[in-house]
């Protein structure tokens, strides 16, 4: 095993391959505050990539429920068992990751799923974290000791690819210019080693071609300045696209970075498991933060402040009078994907309270109002001839 920095952890960890950071790295930040399951992103990926025979149960982008659902069922809870005893030191992980807990026959500690584990992609939906028989509880108690959220999941082209590193046949590949994860199917025998060690489960198994399939960030698109679909289609607004820099480089103006370096709002997802994703989450703020420090690491409770200190001085104060931290963080937020280009670059502009977008050569792709405009209609409609009744 090789020594390699993972800066999530905050230590050197262990790796099959020497380091080799991409020149650049696809990366995502989800804000988990706004998906609605619509599972509109869902049925972009699946209606674009996997509508095939073998793949009927593959689901590249999936929401789930949590803490109750799952796909394939349990994933998380089968990992955390895995990893065993998971401890920090303030921002570094003590414990051990899937690479350090590898054997000599298999590098990476993880399981393979059951068939039955695919069946029922969307087992767990909309069920809260606990019987409501509880009497009166639930009129009684606030804040309310129910809750659930939605969470959006794609393969997340890890730095340290777990599916990668289990492969005997070298099939798993990463893109030097842009860090994307892909499987040479000319390669592959399906032996499902990249299955059983992805701590995500986000390889898959075509049961007609019998090799593996998986999450290829849909790089035509990404390779002509576009983000993914599962990105574009987002009802919610939830998705940031773009490049995240090297860790000892990050660049203040470009959105990713802003959000993970600088704001520390952005965090991967289970970074104990050692592969260093570079999908990232906006934690959900209503949400208890101890369930929050288990699946995004010890900085769950800043950056729930973070969002929260920022949502309520806009509610309390007029936009103008906000700092531009503040700014910045609604600015990005309401960007999210409303541009279907890879925004590079950002850039706060006062007084007219806009974000602006730029791509990598500086031209100028989107520009968004902070503050939401609202128009309101009148009540008699004179080209239909008709009132409009507020139905809210
Ligand atoms: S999420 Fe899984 S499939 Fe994707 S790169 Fe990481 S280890 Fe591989
Ligand atoms: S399209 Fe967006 S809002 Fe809808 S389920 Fe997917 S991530 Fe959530």
């Amino acid at each position: 095993m090789a020594k390699v920095f993972n800066w999530q952890l905050n230590r050197e960890t262990e790796y099959v391959y020497e380091a080799g950071r991409p020149d650049k790295q696809f990366a995502g930040i989800f804000d988990l505050n706004k998906c609605i399951a619509c599972q509109t992103c869902t049925m972009a990926c699946k209606t674009t990539w996997t509508s095939g025979r073998g793949q009927e149960t593959m689901f590249w982008n999936n929401v789930e429920t949590k803490p109750r659902g799952g796909y394939p069922q349990t994933w998380d809870v089968k990992l955390m068992e895995k990893l065993g005893q998971q401890s920090w030191e303030g921002q570094e992980y003590t414990g051990e990751t899937v690479f350090e807990k590898g054997r000599r026959d298999m590098p990476v500690e993880g399981y393979l799923p059951e068939d039955l584990d695919y069946a029922h992609p969307n087992i767990g939906e909309d069920e809260i974290n606990k019987s409501l028989e509880t009497k009166g509880l639930y009129l009684n108690a606030m804040p309310t000791p129910f809750w659930m959220f939605y969470m959006p999941r794609i393969c997340n082209h890890c730095t340290y690819p777990a599916c990668l590193a289990a492969c005997p046949r070298k099939a798993i590949y990463k893109r030097k210019e842009d860090g994307i994860v892909l499987i040479d199917q000319e390669r592959c025998r399906g032996y499902r080693y990249c299955i059983e060690a992805c701590p995500w489960k986000k390889v898959f198994f075509n049961s007609v071609t019998r090799i593996s399939e998986k999450c290829i960030a849909c790089y035509p698109l990404i390779e002509s300045g576009k983000i993914p679909r599962c990105f574009e289609e987002c009802i919610g607004k939830i998705r940031i696209g773009g490049f995240i820099s090297k860790p000892d480089a990050p660049r203040v103006d470009n959105p990713i970075d802003y959000l993970i370096f600088e704001r520390k709002l952005a965090l991967p997802l289970y970074p104990q498991a050692g592969t260093e994703p570079n999908i990232y989450y906006i934690p959900p703020i209503n949400i208890p933060t101890d369930f929050l420090r288990m699946m995004f690491g010890p900085g769950a409770d800043a950056a729930v402040n973070t969002y929260r200190g920022t949502m309520e001085r806009a509610r309390e104060t007029e936009l103008e009078m906000l700092d531009d931290d503040d700014l910045k963080l609604i600015g990005l937020i309401a960007l999210s994907n409303s541009t279907n280009n890879t925004v590079h670059s950002f850039k706060l502009i006062r007084p007219t309270l806009e974000i602006v977008g730029y791509d990598e050569s500086g031209g100028e792709l989107i520009r968004v109002p902070i503050k939401e405009p609202q128009y309101i209609r009148e009540f008699f409609d004179q080209r239909n001839q008709v009132y409009r009744y507020n139905i809210t």
